[in-house]
C-alpha cells in the first residue's frame, strides 16, 4: 500500500494498461460485492465472506480451495443466478482495463430449480450478449470446462455439448477447459474426447502439471498438443517435471497461462520469487498472465501485471509487451487479433520507463 501511495503513476500504468484475460473460471470469478447478492437470497444457507474468498495474505491448500467452489455452486443455482453473475463478471473485468476475456465454467444442472447443463451455458451466452449490448469495451467468448470429478462420461457430454455450441454461435464457444482437482481421475479418462474436441476445431486449454509427481499423466496430456496450458506449475521442477517435458513445451512454442496469486494462496508455489513465471519469462516462452478466479484470490488482473513486474523487475515497456504479446494466444480469430493489435496502438502511452 506504501508503494502504491508513493507512486500513485504505478497504480494506473496497470489499471490502464489494456490486457487480455485468458483463464478466467465464472464460479471463482465472483466479486464480493455479487457473492452478497447471492447469499443476500438464500440467507438459509448461513454462507459468509470467508467462505468463498481467501483474504489478503492468507492462504489454503489446494483441497481446500476446491471446497469453496462447492460453496459457491450452492449459491449459484438457477439461471437468473448464472445470468447476474456472467454480467457482473464481465462488468468488472472491463472496469479492470481487461480487453478480451475468454471465460471458462463447466455446465451444472440443477435439480431444484430446473435449470439444465445447456440453460446454463444459455445463460452464459445471454449475460455476453447483454453484455456487448450494453457497449462495454470488452470482447468476451466462453470455454466450456470439463470437470475432471465428471469422468470420461461427463467429459464426452461436454465435448457434445460444446461442439453444438461452437457450431451455433459465431465464434463465442471457442474451444474447452479441463480441470478440476488434479487429484481426481485419470489422464486416458480423458484423452480420447478431448482429441475428439480437437477433431471438431474447438481449442484445447488444460490444466496440466498443477501439482507434483504427474510426470506420466502430464506426458499423456502434452502429447494431444493442447493450444494453451494452464499454470505447468511443475514442468520445469524436479518433483515431477523434466527437461524433456519443458523442451516438448518450448518445441512447440505451447503458450502457458499464469496465475501468480492463486498459485500463492493455493499453496502449490511457495512465494511469488520462486514462481515459474520467473523461469518461463527468462526462456522468453508465450506466457500469459492471468487471475484464474479473482474472486476466490481477492485479485484483479492489474493487480497481478503489477506484481509480476515487481517480484521480477520488469520495465513498464516490458509489461506492454508482455499484455502486447498475449493478443498472439487468443483462440479467437486472426480478425479479432489484428483488432486489438489496432486498440492496443491506440492505448499506447507516449512514454514509458524503459
Ligand atoms: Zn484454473
Amino acid at each position: 500500500m506504501e508503494a502504491e501511495e508513493q507512486q500513485p503513476w504505478k497504480t494506473d500504468f496497470y489499471l490502464e494498461l489494456p490486457k487480455v484475460e485468458l483463464h478466467a473460471h465464472l464460479n471463482g470469478s465472483i466479486s464480493s460485492n455479487t457473492m452478497k447478492k447471492l447469499i443476500a437470497k438464500k440467507p438459509n444457507l448461513k454462507i459468509c465472506d470467508h467462505m468463498t474468498m481467501i483474504d489478503k495474505g492468507k492462504k489454503r491448500t489446494l483441497e481446500e480451495c476446491f471446497q469453496m467452489f462447492h460453496v459457491i455452486h450452492q449459491l449459484a443455482t438457477s439461471t437468473e443466478d448464472i445470468l447476474m453473475i456472467t454480467k457482473d463478471v464481465i462488468k468488472e473485468f472491463a472496469d479492470d482495463g481487461v480487453k478480451y476475456l475468454e471465460l471458462r465454467s463447466t455446465p451444472r444442472e440443477e435439480n431444484t430449480t430446473g435449470m439444465t447443463k445447456k440453460t446454463y451455458v444459455e445463460s452464459i451466452l445471454e449475460g455476453i450478449k447483454q453484455s456487448k449490448q450494453e457497449n462495454l469495451d470488452i470482447d468476451v467468448r466462453y470455454l466450456m470446462a470439463i470437470d475432471r470429478r465428471g469422468g470420461p462420461l461427463v467429459a464426452k457430454e461436454t465435448v457434445k455439448l460444446a461442439e453444438e455450441f461452437f457450431l451455433s454461435t459465431e465464434d463465442t464457444v471457442l474451444g474447452l477447459d479441463l480441470s478440476g482437482d488434479p487429484t481426481i481421475g485419470q489422464a486416458k479418462d480423458f484423452l480420447e474426447p478431448l482429441s475428439e474436441a480437437k477433431k471438431s476445431g474447438l481449442k484445447l486449454a488444460l490444466h496440466l502439471s498443477e501439482i507434483p509427481n504427474q510426470k506420466k499423466e502430464t506426458q499423456m496430456f502434452l502429447d494431444l498438443l493442447p493450444d494453451r496450458i494452464g499454470h505447468g506449475t511443475f514442468l520445469n521442477s524436479s518433483e515431477g517435471g523434466s527437461p524433456e517435458l519443458v523442451d516438448l513445451v518450448r518445441q512447440h512454442k505451447i503458450p502457458l497461462e499464469l496465475c501468480l496469486t492463486s498459485n500463492i494462496k493455493s499453496q502449490t508455489v511457495p512465494s511469488y520469487g520462486q514462481h515459474h513465471f520467473g523461469f518461463w519469462y527468462s526462456i522468453a516462452h508465450p506466457s500469459v498472465i492471468c487471475t484464474d478466479d479473482k474472486g476466490v484470490f481477492a485479485t484483479y488482473l492489474s493487480q497481478e501485471y503489477q506484481l509480476a513486474a515487481e517480484t521480477f523487475h520488469l520495465t513498464q515497456s516490458q509489461v506492454w509487451d508482455l499484455s502486447y504479446e498475449s493478443i498472439n494466444y487468443i483462440f479467437a480469430s486472426d480478425n479479432t487479433r489484428s483488432d486489438l493489435r489496432n486498440k492496443w496502438n491506440r492505448l499506447k502511452p507516449k512514454r514509458m520507463d524503459f
